[in-house]
């Protein structure tokens, strides 16, 4: 082993032991102990991250820049070990965890250029008109601010990209914000290791040291108590509807709200026309098995439910998800409760009037193997229970008797993250009929491809109406994603001299 974790909190540049402890679930390898978070240490956290706002809030982007630049280099200096306790941790692949750190890294240094590149200022000027009748025009130059401390809760899917030195993290402090991590419990060795160099880059530049804070979980009142520390201004959050709803609440009620930017889960429903069934419905249905069962399931845009129209087509395309998906062995899930929820979302469709189960299968322990259950639009429609998420490698097919059924069950979806079309030339009509609809329902709308994959890029929109997210205007991958930790503020008349330093002449 070549890192073994010590078990403690970074609280604004010291590790700090806990008197309890809660024990890690690995996959595979050795447990080992983290301490226990507490809400004593959230205030610290908070009111540290607070004080280095005074500095960090006001620092140049060059110097915000070189800070995510240097955050990656350090994580990348501590590769190997990032990837041994995080394949342990989770079960998944060292490929993966190479790929995720690869993406993890390029997107802190995406980050990096666009903040050097400055447009995401949006510098607006209103030059005076002092001649103007009736009145005189004031000046008015506009820019957008740092929000103040933000804290990040990742996801368990996602221990890099999206988790310690994740979308969240990166885009806050490019931001300008200092953030207080909320470690996940099924990654808190992970977690370590990347707050270590996060902290250590810190330390290279001499940054105030509550820029950055890392509190391990093992005790759900650490997440309250941060959401509603008077000190935190914003949320980023990835995870379940459920947790991520508890505390999108919490921070609503606050005698302060803030805003909670909740990414969440989804079904991202396919849309399978009758022409590209015709044409290829039997790759459609292996791709479509490829895509959900990648990564055990466990993507938040893993398609879950396929629409297609009934037709001899449409059998070949069901035939061929359910072979392929029927060689696709155990796969390791990132917790036992992931697994355990797992198994509870197949008996909730399994026992579900009207769904036939058509690929049935032996998930066991922490291991997920596919389900694939079917049902009719009439039968969707009228139990919106199947279509909630279930984590994991579970397709539903919707079949349904006419292009308007495929209409009334679009029209009858929740907030997405994404919607998929498979479609040929012919299917132009039935594809534009279903585009405007799908528009308000899904952050993302692809054709011809598979949502697993989420390019870290300036026009990709990674969120959606709720429950996808609890705030569609935002996205949290990508350069736009920078936009939640800002506010825009106004400077009427204000001197030269006493502007901030993106809006001196
Ligand atoms: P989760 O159980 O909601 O956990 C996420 C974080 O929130 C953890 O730190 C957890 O603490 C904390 N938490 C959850 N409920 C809480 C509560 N009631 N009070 C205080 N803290 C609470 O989610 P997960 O299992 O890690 O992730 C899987 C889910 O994330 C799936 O639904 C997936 O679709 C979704 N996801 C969405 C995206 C996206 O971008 N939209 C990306 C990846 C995953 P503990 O450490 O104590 O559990």
């Amino acid at each position: 082993m070549t890192f073994t974790p010590h078990g403690k909190h970074l609280i604004a540049g010291t590790w700090i032991a806990g008197e309890k402890t809660f024990s890690s679930e690995p996959a595979s390898g050795p447990s080992h102990e983290f301490a226990v978070g507490t809400v004593e240490l959230v205030d610290r956290a908070a009111k540290a991250a607070e004080e280095a706002f005074w500095s960090y809030g006001y620092s140049s982007r060059a110097d915000r820049a070189k800070f995510l630049n240097l955050i990656a280099d350090e994580i990348e200096a501590r590769a190997e070990a990032i990837t041994e306790i995080g394949t342990q941790e989770t079960g998944l692949p060292e490929a993966r965890l190479n790929g995720e750190r690869g993406r993890t890294t390029g997107q802190l240094r995406f980050f990096a250029s666009h903040i050097e590149a400055g447009t995401y200022l949006d510098v607006r000027h209103d030059e005076a008109l002092p001649d103007r009748q009736p009145a005189p025009r004031p000046d008015l130059k506009m820019v957008q601010r740092p929000i103040g401390p933000v804290a990040v809760f990742g996801a368990s899917n996602f221990p890099l990209a999206f988790s310690t030195a994740g979308g969240d993290t990166a885009a806050a402090l490019a931001a300008g914000c200092p953030v207080v991590v909320k470690g996940h419990s099924a990654h808190p060795g992970t977690g370590e290791i990347v707050a270590e160099a996060i902290n250590a880059a810190r330390e290279k530049l001499g940054l105030h040291p509550g820029v950055f804070s890392l509190i391990q979980g093992g005790n759900r009142d650490v997440g309250s108590a941060l959401v509603q520390h008077p000190d935190i201004k914003a949320v980023g959050f990835t995870g379940s509807l459920g947790g991520g709803r508890a505390l999108f609440d919490l921070c609503a009620a606050r005698p302060e709200p803030i805003p909670f930017f909740g990414e969440l889960g989804s079904v991202n429903p396919m849309f399978v026309l009758p022409e590209a069934t015709r044409a290829r419905g039997e790759a459609l249905g292996k791709g479509w098995a490829g895509s959900l069962t990648m990564g055990a399931g466990q993507f938040c845009t893993n398609p879950g439910i396929a629409v297609v129209i009934d037709s001899p087509d449409a059998d070949t395309f069901v035939s061929a998800a359910k072979a392929a998906l029927s060689e696709v062995g155990p796969q390791t899930m990132l917790t036992d409760g992931i697994a355990k929820a797992y198994r509870d979302g197949r008996d909730r469709i399994a026992g579900s009037s009207g769904v036939e189960e058509l690929l049935t299968s032996n998930s066991e322990m922490r291991n997920a193997t596919p389900y694939l259950f079917e049902t009719t639009g009439e039968t969707w429609l009228a139990n919106h229970e199947l279509g909630e998420e279930v984590f994991g490698p579970l397709g539903l097919v919707v079949r349904v008797t006419s292009e308007d059924e495929m209409q009334t069950i679009a029209k009858s979806l929740v907030g997405q993250l994404t919607c998929t079309i498979h479609l040929d030339d012919g299917d132009t009509a039935i594809g534009q009929s279903l585009m405007p609809i799908l528009e308000r329902k899904a952050g993302r709308i692809l054709a011809n491809g598979f949502p697993t994959g989420v390019e870290v890029a300036d026009a990709m929109v990674h969120g959606g109406p709720y429950p996808a997210s609890t705030n569609f205007g935002h996205t949290s991958v990508g350069t736009l994603s920078i936009r939640r930790f800002l506010r825009p503020v106004s400077y009427q008349n204000i001197p030269d001299a006493l502007l901030p330093q993106d809006l001196r002449n």
